[in-house]
């Protein structure tokens, strides 16, 4: 008998899954579960998500809201999703041309650059990035081109790109940039100025922006959320992804959606169909019940993460790390050379076994490891005593 992994027999494997690992983030996980330590790697809240989503989601199961939605989406979330976009940035969109429903934002950026980008292609990807998007693109069968977002000087500066970088990774192979707003890992919140910068790029080089905005409503000090299709110029060439998992505390929903002009809808629609058939059907009804929350919830989800992003944030100073300030989403990048480690890996490992804290090591959102070989992401997306947890076994790091 074939004894596979053994070293008896080498199963083949695609070329492709060859080209990159499995997921560090999602390691970190599992790595907190088997030392018991505070899981500050992943994103996902450890907090309750809001009642009246949960009560949808009981309803439409009692109502017998229990087989396939229509594949691209379920119509009054759809409805529900071009009202929102209506509402928020006075965009009209057709729900019945210009929305896939999908199995999170991970499935609709995967699908989308299934549908738009050829083998040959070249995708533009900003890094530190979230690492799903190189083996998204390494599947659609393009060639990733990374540009490096720069940490700042001061702790509570901003990232920045170099814009001649960045105008020297689009080429005539260039079929899309990737965009990240507010950013994973580092907290960035694109600036206006900035994506007017992308859009010309874009336009010269005749590339679409897929742009993946699920922490748009998790935004500190005041930092404005501007969704690069408002950028004049830039609703025929951009896709837009966002989902429940963050703005509503539940990434277990798996509920994700692309807005798309229509001929890119059409092309989404038909990869998506054939990757999942659709997303959890009574989840989208109580995604229509979420969508319609008034402007208070949002605002009251920032707030209580700022109040996290400041405890955490004083507490990693604290304890030796040099820690970049975010201006969204819900994680913290920090320098670890203050603690003298060979590398983030040997750093994170420590922090998961002695410590009993797990973090990402930041070589993960680099396509060069060497880049992040000394830095850490923490998540922040937890509950006040979670935090003071992890708090307290991080001043250990200063004994
Ligand atoms: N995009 C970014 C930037 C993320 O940080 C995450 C999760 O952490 C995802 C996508 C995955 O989102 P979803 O749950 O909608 O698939």
């Amino acid at each position: 008998m074939a004894i596979y992994g053994e070293g008896i027999l080498a199963p083949r494997v695609s070329k492709k899954a060859a080209q990159f690992t499995e997921s560090v983030i999602r390691d970190m996980t599992r790595q907190a579960l088997l030392h018991g330590a505070v899981n500050l790697a992943q994103g996902f809240p450890d907090f309750s998500a809001p009642e009246v989503l949960k009560q949808a989601a009981r309803q439409a199961i009692a109502d017998d809201v229990n087989q396939y939605a229509i594949t691209w989406g379920a119509k009054n979330f759809r409805q529900a999703l071009a009202d929102k976009f209506s509402r928020q940035f006075g965009i009209a969109i057709d729900p019945e041309r210009e929305i896939t429903v999908c199995c999170g934002s991970t499935e609709a950026m995967i699908a989308t650059q299934l549908a738009l980008v050829d083998p040959g292609d070249e995708v533009i990807i900003f890094e530190p990035f979230y690492e799903n998007y190189g083996p998204d693109a390494i599947l659609s069968g393009a060639t990733p081109r990374y540009v490096t977002l720069y940490a700042p000087e001061e702790e509570n500066g901003e990232w920045r790109f170099d814009i001649d970088e960045l105008r020297a990774a689009f080429n005539n192979k260039t079929r899309a940039i990737l965009l990240n707003t507010p950013h994973n890992p580092t907290g960035k919140v694109f600036t206006r100025a900035e994506l007017e910068q992308i859009r010309d790029l874009c336009v010269e080089f005749d590339a679409l922006a897929i742009t993946d905005e699920i922490y748009e409503h998790i935004l500190y000090d005041n930092a404005e959320h501007v969704a690069p299709v408002t950028i004049e110029g830039m609703r025929e060439r951009t896709v837009t992804i966002n989902s429940l998992s963050k703005s509503y505390s539940v990434t277990g929903w798996r509920v994700g959606w692309a807005i798309a002009p229509p001929a890119l809808t059409a092309a989404i629609r038909k990869v998506h169909d054939f990757l999942t058939v659709g997303a959890a059907a009574p989840l989208q009804a109580a995604g229509a019940t979420a969508l319609a929350l008034p402007k208070a919830y949002y605002r009251n989800l920032a707030l209580e993460y700022g109040e996290r992003r400041d405890l955490l944030l004083a507490a990693v100073r604290k304890a030796g790390f040099t820690a970049y300030k975010p201006q969204g989403a819900y994680y913290i990048m920090t320098d670890i050379r203050a603690f003298g480690f060979a590398n983030d890996r040997a750093f994170a490992e420590h922090l998961v076994r002695e410590v009993g804290v797990a973090t990402v090591p930041g070589s993960s959102f680099y396509s060069d490891p060497a880049r992040g070989a000394q830095q850490v992401r923490f998540a922040f997306c937890k509950r006040a005593e979670t935090l003071e947890k992890a708090i307290a076994k991080l001043a250990a790091l200063r004994q």
